[in-house]
């Protein structure tokens, strides 16, 4: 007999089948656990393109490793009241594009590779690519030598590397570092702690910033490392770097 054939001939079977799965759907609906914001798992760091002497994956992987140690995720959850949303999360971003494309700036800890030129003893022969690399338009040429607007300097090294004749050099390469940017309704710029430093400054930096979470950010909803800063200012991070010999 086919299922056509019983449905026809014994209707009461099918009716009481059919009852018995929706009592037990029912059921099972009114026993599901949900959650309006499911919790989720948000990377605490994020780490995007390169800064001058390293890798990507170099960096990333030393980066991540010392905010492990430092144990910026356990803080943080024992901080969260419910959920840790992206805007809490401590992000770092290092970026090596003179057009700091990773947004560095928007993030707890921005750090951009850079590199300060200098105007060296070898002749110029005036094939004016660094003018023309220069898209902040600050090199102009005076007795047949390049001059270079320092005020304004963006420190993004593109005219050192088409300068043919190494007339442009490097005087100093490193990174800039910002802090306390965040992204969203009330987006805002990271607070510039150096506009060119070593590189070894980063770690400390990092250290003064999760002592700074662990020691003061409150346990709300709204409270991130922005904000935090904008009560603390950015004096706790300079008093660690003076106690670990960095300034
Ligand atoms: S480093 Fe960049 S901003 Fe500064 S002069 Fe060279 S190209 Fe222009
Ligand atoms: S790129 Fe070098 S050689 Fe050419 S104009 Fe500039 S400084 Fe002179």
């Amino acid at each position: 007999m086919s299922i056509t054939e019983i449905s026809i001939k014994r209707p009461t079977l099918i009716i009481v089948v059919f009852a018995v799965l929706a009592i037990l759907g029912i059921n099972s609906y009114t026993k599901l656990n949900y959650e309006l914001i499911p919790k989720l798992d948000f990377p605490v760091v994020t780490v995007i393109t390169v800064y001058p002497g390293a890798s990507a994956n170099e960096v990333e992987s030393s980066l991540t490793k010392k905010l492990e140690e430092l144990k910026i995720t356990e803080i943080l959850a024992d901080k969260a009241c419910e959920v840790l949303m992206p805007h809490s999360v401590f992000t770092v971003s290092i970026s090596g594009c003179g057009n700091i494309c990773t947004g560095a700036e928007s993030k707890d800890i921005g750090i951009h590779g850079v590199g300060k030129p200098k105007i060296t003893d070898k002749e110029c022969i005036q094939c004016k690519k660094c003018a023309h690399a220069c898209l902040d338009r600050i090199i102009s040429f005076e007795e047949g030598r390049p001059v270079i607007n320092e005020d304004i300097c963006r420190l993004c090294g593109n005219c050192i590397q088409v300068c043919p004749t190494g007339t442009i050099g490097f005087e100093k390469k490193g990174c800039r570092i910002m802090a306390g940017g965040t992204f969203g309704r009330f987006a805002k710029y990271g607070t510039e702690l150096f506009r060119l430093t070593d590189t070894d400054t980063i770690y400390p930096i990092l250290e003064a910033s999760v002592n700074l979470i662990k020691d003061n950010l409150s346990e709300t909803y709204e409270d991130n490392f922005s904000l935090l800063m904008h009560r603390t200012g950015i004096s706790p991070i300079f008093e660690h770097l003076s106690r670990v010999g960095k300034i």
